[in-house]
């Protein structure tokens, strides 16, 4: 595999052989190495100097199930700190068949105009694409594969990306009507949108299959990694992954009083019942929708749903839990129809549903738009899209939201805003958005599953815990590997390292890939570090801290030694 290197000053792409320290490294890992050789940490992160890059997991671009992760990172313009987003679709399978360990973008054009970069088979293309300007993802989506063919995978931004805004991300279509995998955190939308790049199309149609150092360890080892999936009673085919998707957690969350409600001011919602996974499957069936369905080929779990109105239109896919919680219950909006409108139009301007939901409630704590009113957020929306000067406060997410509005009462760690999990009734998840060099992500440690291993509402071994988790994310998230595909490997590492081995003979132990879950840790906050973030940025809000939270009326009281002392286990 090489580095497909594109400079964006001189408009040119070249391939280059993979560095011998990136040789062994995949996803988020190669992500913070090349940040940390390549990315001066004090960059303007919308700046000439930090890169974007694009990066399938180790195993991505093989027949294992969930593998196919596409990371994306680069400095973070949200957090000012090392970024790692990655979603599904076919994004990663296709970069790494057409032999891509890492997609390197450079520089900024100097003539300001917006080009589209396609990569297949007979080479590597960058075009001018300032006639899509002002399009969302779905119309960027629908032009591209117009041009360059049905099959395409599109890896686009919206107008949030154009619009240099924080709060966007980078949204890539997938396995059938999957049409909208969002890699969203951190603001990328807005990186790729200062690298001048509207679209990444993808046609790996013809390419050879990957080279397997170990042919019978890699199809014995992938074989059983699936089989244990299909038989486990969380992702099997009677699994509530595969029955609900993710939005089979909205009623345990809700119970447990962590159902971020009306900007996170209580934890648990009085009509949750209408948003939760056995409402969201019988409308979706009755309407002709689809559920059980996936975002990449050959995944064993299927999660996904195709969310259709009551004309049986598609209006988005999928409709997932994140979104459920900060677009419906944090906005006091209690039917699923109509969060699925609003995540429609997230992932048509290219926003972070999570983001753009926390802006909009602190905007609504402010007065200008009343909790349970959709049309009010819609309008707060349409201010984003049109670049307004409200619009472009709201896009540039929670934290500035809530400074230029005067509102004190802001769900943000790093400047990023949390996902669905209030962290005063699962503090481990506010461990993990305190300590991760990542901000408030759930996908870099989340606690929800361990909530019968350790108390949510206690202090005790919470450290403990969400530095577990923080490991076993960032080898998920380093491989490919979907999160919700973590069972077989979470149990079994030596199985993570059968596959490694069968797919590049490294002759790796069970000891070596736990440091290499380290290294990633290390390198992520070696970077931070250098970028100028501190202890004292590893924090909660402080009204967490002394604001109950409703129904447990707990706060947030892991105390701040324990923050601190997180990562010194590494
Ligand atoms: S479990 Fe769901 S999100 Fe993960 S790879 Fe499979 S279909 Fe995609």
């Amino acid at each position: 595999m090489k580095t497909l290197r594109v400079n964006m000053d001189r408009l040119e792409a070249k391939w280059e052989s993979v560095l011998p320290e990136y040789e062994r490294l995949g996803g988020r890992a190669l992500i913070a190495k090349i940040l940390l050789t390549e990315v001066p940490p004090q960059c303007e992160p919308l700046g000439p100097n930090n890169k974007l890059i694009f990066a399938p997991g180790l195993l991505g671009g093989t027949s294992l199930s969930s593998s196919g992760r596409l990371s994306i990172g680069g400095k973070s313009p949200l957090t000012g700190g090392v970024k790692e987003a990655n979603c599904g679709g076919n994004g990663s399978s296709d970069l790494a068949r057409l032999g891509v360990k890492a997609l390197v973008v450079e520089g900024q054009p100097a003539d300001e105009k917006l080009y589209q970069l396609c990569i297949s088979g007979t080479g590597v293309e960058l075009l001018p694409a300032d006639e899509w300007r002002g399009l969302g993802t779905y119309a960027t989506a629908a032009k591209a594969q117009e041009r360059w063919g049905a099959d395409c995978t599109v890896i686009s931004i919206g107008q949030a990306g154009e619009f240099l805004m924080s709060a966007a991300g980078v949204v890539c279509t997938g396995h059938g009507e999957q049409n909208s995998r969002v890699a969203a955190r951190g603001g990328l939308g807005a990186l790729m949108g200062s690298k001048g790049l509207k679209a990444v199309v993808l046609n790996s149609s013809g390419a050879d299959a990957l080279p397997l150092a170990d042919p019978e360890l890699f199809r014995v080892s992938a074989r059983r990694f699936a089989k244990e999936l299909v038989e486990s009673p969380k992702t099997g085919r009677k699994g509530a992954m595969h029955t609900y998707g993710t939005s089979a957690i909205v009623a345990a969350v809700n119970e447990m009083g962590a159902f971020p409600t009306r900007n996170f001011s209580e934890g648990s919602f009085e009509t949750a019942e209408n948003l939760y996974g056995q409402r969201l499957r019988e409308i979706t069936l009755e309407r002709g929708g689809k559920v059980g369905t996936t975002c990449m080929a050959g995944c064993v779990i299927a999660c996904c749903n195709v969310f259709v109105d009551e004309n049986g239109k598609p209006v988005v896919s999928t409709l997932q839990y994140e979104t459920i919680g900060l677009l419906g219950s944090n906005l006091g909006i209690g039917t699923l129809d109509e969060i699925a409108h609003l995540n429609r139009l997230c992932n048509d301007f290219g926003l972070d549903s999570i983001e753009a939901g926390a802006s909009l409630g602190v905007a609504a704590e402010a007065g200008l738009a009343r909790f349970g009113d959709k049309d009010s957020f819609v309008s707060l929306l349409e201010e984003i899209t049109e670049g307004s000067v409200l619009g472009r406060v709201l896009g540039q997410g929670a934290a500035v939201t809530g400074r230029v509005l005067g509102v004190s009462r802001v769900p943000v760690a790093k400047g990023q805003a949390m996902p669905a999990y209030d962290p005063r009734a699962l503090k481990g998840n506010g461990v993990t958005y305190a300590a991760s060099p990542m901000g408030a992500d759930h996908t870099a440690g989340n606690a929800f599953g361990a909530r019968r291993e350790v108390n949510p509402l206690g202090t005790e071994g919470q450290r403990e815990l969400s530095l577990k988790l923080q490991l076993g994310a960032a080898m998920l998230d380093s491989t490919g590997l979907c999160l919700f595909a973590r069972p077989p490997v979470y149990g079994d590492s030596q199985l993570m390292v059968d596959l490694i081995n069968g797919r590049f003979g490294w002759g790796w132990s069970v000891a070596d890939l736990e440091e290499f879950k380290k290294t990633v840790l290390k390198m992520e906050l070696g970077f931070n570090e250098k970028a100028g973030l501190t202890l004292a940025d590893a924090r909660m809000p402080e009204y967490m801290t002394r604001e109950p939270l409703p129904p447990h009326d707990t706060v947030f009281d892991v105390p701040e030694a324990e923050l601190d002392a997180v990562f010194s286990a590494l």
